[in-house]
């Protein structure tokens, strides 16, 4: 095990797997607290945020020249969660805006163009389709994983399902190298 962690963690699937832990707390925790990371700069700023099974992105194009300079950069807030509002209608209207209010099973993106150049966006997607798109990979390694130590104890060429009782090292039909350096304890062969 303390071999593999190190090779585990340099590699997308060990990756996928920390994405998936940090999305299933997030979203636990999503229903009693709201965890907001942001980003903000003097031409705008970005945020995500989870609220109640779902996690929200905002997104601010404007021009804040004024801005003190504490409150510009990566900033992380933990408040009462609630859940998600397009809060987009609330903002002073103009007859020219632009308007985006897209909705399905859950997920939903809303923006609004101004005329004068500002542009405010909020998607939002369930948390449901981040711990299922995160765990897609990790699985998938899982399951080659088994199946190859599967035909590998039952004596199969993990590539190609070739019979290797015979040859335990290596696979004759696709030459691929096996570990089974002791032939196993259930052919019996060579006996008698
Ligand atoms: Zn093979």
């Amino acid at each position: 095990m303390r071999r593999i962690l190190p090779i585990l963690f340099h590699t997308p699937v060990a990756l996928s797997f920390l994405l998936f832990v940090f999305v299933s707390v997030l979203w636990i925790r999503s229903y009693h607290l709201s965890d907001q990371f942001s980003w903000r700069s003097s031409s705008g700023s970005k945020a995500v945020n989870s609220a109640q099974g779902f996690l929200t992105l905002h997104l601010t194009q404007a021009g804040w020249p004024l801005q003190p300079a504490d409150s510009l950069g990566f900033q992380y807030q933990r408040d009462l969660s609630s859940r998600p509002v397009n809060y987009l209608t609330c903002l002073s209207a103009d007859a020219t805006d632009i308007d985006t209010n897209w909705e399905k099973a859950g997920f939903a993106w809303y923006s609004k163009r101004a005329t004068r150049g500002a542009y405010s966006a909020i998607g939002v997607a369930p948390f449901w389709s981040l711990a299922t798109f995160t765990a897609l990979l990790p699985l998938a390694w899982a399951t080659r994983q088994i199946r190859s130590r599967l035909r590998n104890s039952i004596g199969l060429c993990p590539t190609c399902n070739y019979d290797l009782r015979a040859s335990p090292t290596r696979c004759p039909e696709c030459g691929a190298e096996t570990n089974t350096a002791t032939p196993s304890p259930v052919s019996g062969r060579g006996r008698g």
